[in-house]
């Protein structure tokens, strides 16, 4: 049975709040880590964990964009649709990655992968 967009769109709106949660959370702790300026332990180690962090942080708030991006394709209509070439989105593909922006063969030649 093909997934329908209500229940794509559920899941965005699930994605998206524990996205928002997960990046405030990050935030948080690299606000809270600048506070024991004082205390270095370790530098390299706390260096890393920071960069991991930062990094980490990065990558959870492009998906949370996307994400957004996705949902604001529902109130334009144009939900399911490549964002590049116009054609709908394969609906395996979407129920797999709901807030998918492009069609498979578009996202491959993007990352100039295959
Ligand atoms: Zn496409």
């Amino acid at each position: 049975m093909p997934v329908s967009n209500e229940e794509l769109k559920q899941r965005l709106v699930e994605e998206r709040a524990r996205l928002t949660e997960q990046v405030s959370r990050l935030g948080e702790n690299e606000y809270r880590g600048a506070g024991y300026g004082n205390h270095i332990a370790d530098d390299a180690t706390e260096t890393y964990e920071q960069a991991k962090g930062i990094s980490l942080r990065r990558n959870e708030a492009s998906l949370l964009w996307q994400v957004e991006h996705a949902l604001q394709k529902f109130d334009q209509g144009t939900y399911g649709i490549c964002e590049a070439c116009g054609v709908p989105i394969d609906r395996a593909r979407l129920k797999a990655l709901p807030y998918a922006l492009y069609c498979l063969e578009c996202k491959s030649l993007l990352e100039g992968g295959g």
